[in-house]
C-alpha cells in the first residue's frame, strides 16, 4: 500500500457506489432558510464536488416543523425549501456529485422561536441544551413522527438526491427516545430497551418500505452517548443490528450527545480519540459497512483508521469546510488548509442559531474574492504590512485573484500571535494554518520578507503599490500594577516561548489568552515537575467570550489540572514573594509565584497608520491594528478576506470608470 491507498478504493453503501473512503459529514449551515431560491447552498456543495468530495451529507433537513431545531432550518413541508433542495440536488447531480439528505428531527433540542411550535420528545424531560421543556408526544403523534421520516425520505429521492441519512445521533429525537434519562413512557413505544429502540427501528423501516429496496438509507446513530445513566452499552449493540435488520444500508457512528459532560469535538480531544466505538459497532453488525467519525482532520488520519480497523468509512464534516478541496489537494500531495478544531465560526454559530463560516477559510459563506481580470479589471500590486492571520489571509486571497503580493514582517517569524498558540495542548494544529497561507501564498508567487520591519522612511516604497494592507497587529497592553517591571514578570507573547515559566506561576488576566496560557501552563509533562498555577482575573466568569462549545470543556480541563481561579481581584501588587491582592470578600491575600504573567488585554500596534495614509495609496487597516476590542482570530482572517475582496472590487469598478 502507499500514499492514502486505503482512502482511495471504491465503496459500496447500498446501491451507491462511492469514489473513495471520506464521506462529507453533515453541517448545518444556516442558510437553508436563505430566500435565495438555494444559490448559496448548491454553491457550498458544488465547491466541494469539484474539490474531489465523493458522498456528502446535508445539514439536517426538518421532517415535521416540530423537528427543526431553530429558525435557521428547512423544513420538508415548506415548498419553499422543497424548491431549493432540488436545485441543490440537481446541481450536484449534474457536476457528478453524491448528494444524501439528512432527515431531522430535533425533539426537545428544537428551539422553537416565539411562533414555533413547542418542542416534542418522548418524555416532558427539561433539556438544559436548548433550555426547553418539551411535550410527550403521544403514541398516536408518535407513529404519525415516523411517517413523517418516511414522507421525507421519499421526497429526498423526488427531488434528485442520490441518498438519505437518517439523524439518529448526537441526542436527537431517536436517541431521546434509546435513552432511559428521555424517554421514561410505560407503552409501546418506552418501558425497556426493546420498547425505547422501537421508534428508531420503525423510523428506519418505514424509510426503506417508502422508498424501496434501491434507495440508498444511511443511519447515523449514536455509539455512546457520554451521558450518566444514558444506553447501555448492549442496548446500543443491540440497536445496531435491528438498524441493520430494518433495511439501514450503512451506520454513520457519532459520540456524545450535546448535553454530554465529555468533550467530543474540541480540539483538546486527540485526532481518532473515538474511532473505537465505531468499531465496536462495526463488530457488532457483520458486513454492514459502518463509518466513523469525530476529531479526524486529515485524510492521512482517515487512511490510519481505514488501515487499522475494520470500518469501510470515515465521515468528516468540518475539514470541508476549512477546505473544500480537502481531498483532491491531500490525493496530490498540496498542503491542505486543516480545520484547528476551534469551533468558533462553525458550531459556535450553528448553537446559537447563526450561518456558519469557517475561522480559517472565511471564504464559506461569504462572496468569493473577484479575480484580478473579472469586470474588466486588472492585476495590482499590494504591500501586506503584518503576518499574522489577517495579513496572511488578505495577501493569500490577493494572491489567489491574480494581484502581485509583497507581505513586510517585522518580527523572523510569521503568523503573529496566533501562532503562539501552537504550543497550547490541542492547538499544534493552528502552525499548521500559518503553514498553509504560506506554502500557498508562496506557490502563488507571493513574496514574504521576514525580519523586515517597514517604519515612516518607508514612504516612498509605499507609495509605489496600488494598495497597503495595514495587519500589523497587537501590542501587550502595559498594566499599571505596583512590580509589573520586575524580572519574573513576563507579557503573554514572551510567557507562550519554551522554558519561560517557572514552578509556581500567576497568570494576570481574565481573557482567552490567559485561559490558553493557564492550560499551557498546567499541562503535565513528563520532564519537569507539574506547576502550580493561579489565574487572577477581576471579572466574575474566566474567559466569558470563549465560544460555547468550548468555554465549558477548557475549564473543565484547568480544573482536572489544579487550576486554581480567583474572580473579582483588585489592588494587586507584585514583589518577589507572589502577588498580593484582595479578593471578591474584601481579604487581603497573597499568591506565592515565581513566574507572573500579564495577560491583560492589548494594544493597538497602529503606527505605521499615519505613514500608509500620507502615501495617497488605497488601504485597509484590519485585525488588530485596526481595533482590538472584540479581537479574537476569527475577526482577523475575515478582515484579512475582506480587505482583499475590496481591494480587487476596487480595481475592477476603477477600471470601469476608466473606460466611460
Ligand atoms: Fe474547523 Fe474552526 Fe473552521 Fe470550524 S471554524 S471548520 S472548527 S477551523
Amino acid at each position: 500500500m502507499t500514499f492514502l491507498d486505503n482512502v482511495f478504493r471504491a465503496g459500496r453503501i447500498g446501491a451507491l457506489v462511492l469514489p473513495h473512503r471520506v464521506v462529507m459529514g453533515a453541517m448545518h449551515l444556516g442558510w437553508e432558510t436563505r430566500d435565495d431560491g438555494g444559490a448559496a447552498l448548491a454553491a457550498f456543495y458544488l465547491a466541494r464536488v469539484r474539490g474531489g468530495a465523493g458522498l456528502m451529507v446535508t445539514g439536517g433537513a426538518a421532517v415535521s416543523p416540530a423537528g427543526a431545531g431553530g429558525a435557521g432550518y428547512g423544513v420538508l413541508t415548506d415548498p419553499a425549501f422543497r424548491h431549493r433542495l432540488r436545485r441543490v440536488a440537481t446541481e450536484v447531480a449534474e457536476a457528478g456529485g453524491l448528494l444524501a439528505l439528512q432527515l431531522f428531527h430535533a425533539g426537545r433540542y428544537a428551539k422553537p422561536g416565539r411562533a414555533g411550535p413547542r418542542p416534542v420528545a418522548p418524555s416532558a424531560v427539561f433539556s438544559p441544551f436548548s433550555r426547553q421543556l418539551p411535550e410527550a408526544l403521544p403514541g398516536t403523534e408518535v407513529e404519525r413522527t415516523v411517517r413523517d421520516f418516511a414522507r421525507g425520505a421519499v421526497k429526498a429521492r423526488e427531488l434528485g438526491f442520490a441518498a438519505v441519512e437518517i439523524m439518529g445521533s448526537e441526542g436527537y429525537l431517536v436517541d431521546q427516545f434509546l435513552s432511559p434519562l428521555t424517554n421514561q413512557r410505560d407503552d409501546e413505544w418506552g418501558g425497556d430497551p426493546v420498547r425505547r429502540m422501537r421508534f428508531g427501528v420503525a423510523v428506519v423501516r418505514a424509510v426503506r418500505e417508502a422508498v424501496g429496496p434501491d434507495f440508498p438509507v444511511v443511519m447515523r446513530m449514536t455509539g455512546d452517548d457520554l451521558m450518566a445513566g444514558g444506553t447501555d452499552r448492549e442496548t446500543v449493540l443491540r440497536f445496531a443490528r435491528a438498524l441493520a435488520d430494518a433495511g439501514a444500508d450503512a451506520l454513520n457512528v457519532g459520540v456524545g450527545w450535546h448535553e454530554s459532560p465529555t468533550p467530543t469535538v474540541q480540539a483538546m480531544v486527540p485526532p481518532a480519540h473515538w474511532v473505537p466505538v465505531a468499531t465496536a459497532i462495526k463488530a457488532a453488525v457483520g458486513a454492514l459497512p459502518v463509518m466513523a467519525s469525530n476529531r479526524i482532520a486529515r485524510l492521512a488520519q482517515a487512511d490510519a483508521v481505514l488501515a487499522g480497523t475494520a470500518v469501510e468509512f470515515v465521515s468528516m464534516a468540518r475539514p470541508f469546510l476549512a477546505d473544500p478541496a480537502l481531498v483532491d489537494r491531500s490525493r496530490r500531495g498540496l498542503p491542505v488548509n486543516v480545520c484547528v478544531a476551534c469551533n468558533q465560526a462553525c458550531i459556535d454559530r450553528s448553537l446559537v442559531d447563526s450561518p456558519v463560516s469557517c475561522m480559517v477559510n472565511p471564504a464559506v459563506g461569504r462572496e468569493p474574492v473577484p479575480a484580478a481580470a473579472e469586470h474588466g479589471g486588472r492585476p495590482g500590486t499590494v504591500a501586506v504590512l503584518g503576518a499574522g492571520p489577517a495579513g496572511l489571509t488578505a495577501a493569500h486571497r490577493l494572491a489567489l485573484a491574480g494581484h502581485r503580493v509583497t507581505v513586510y514582517e517585522a518580527d523572523r517569524d510569521v503568523g503573529g500571535q496566533f501562532r503562539l498558540a501552537c504550543r497550547v495542548p490541542g492547538k499544534a494544529d493552528y502552525a499548521d494554518a500559518i503553514g498553509y497561507l504560506v506554502a500557498e501564498l508562496t506557490r502563488l508567487g507571493g513574496d514574504i520578507r521576514t525580519g523586515r520591519p517597514v517604519t515612516a522612511a518607508d514612504h516612498g516604497l509605499l507609495s509605489r503599490y496600488d494598495g497597503i494592507v495595514l495587519a500589523t497587529g497587537v501590542l501587550p497592553r502595559p498594566v499599571p500594577i505596583p512590580g509589573a517591571d520586575l524580572p519574573h514578570v513576563r507579557d503573554y507573547a514572551s510567557a507562550f516561548s519554551a522554558g519561560a515559566l517557572a514552578e509556581r506561576v500567576v497568570v494576570i488576566g481574565g481573557g482567552g489568552v490567559a485561559v490558553d496560557l493557564a492550560h499551557l501552563a498546567s499541562h503535565p509533562a513528563p520532564d519537569r515537575p507539574a506547576r502550580q498555577v493561579t489565574v487572577l482575573h477581576r471579572g466574575d466568569r474566566l474567559g466569558p467570550r470563549l465560544g460555547r462549545s468550548t468555554r465549558w470543556a477548557i475549564l473543565a480541563a484547568l480544573r482536572d489540572q489544579g487550576v486554581r481561579i480567583v474572580p473579582r481581584v483588585r489592588d494587586l501588587r507584585i514583589d518577589a514573594d507572589g502577588v498580593h491582592l484582595v479578593d471578591a470578600e474584601g481579604t487581603p491575600r497573597t499568591v506565592p509565584a515565581d513566574t507572573v504573567v500579564i495577560a491583560a488585554g492589548q494594544l493597538r500596534n497602529d503606527v505605521l497608520t499615519a505613514t500608509v495614509r500620507r502615501t495617497g495609496v488605497w488601504y485597509r487597516v484590519v485585525g488588530g491594528a485596526r481595533d482590538t476590542s472584540g479581537l479574537d482570530a476569527v475577526r482577523a482572517f475575515d478582515e484579512g478576506y475582506a480587505a482583499a475582496h475590496a481591494f480587487s472590487r476596487v480595481r475592477a469598478r476603477d477600471r470601469v470608470e476608466e473606460q466611460v
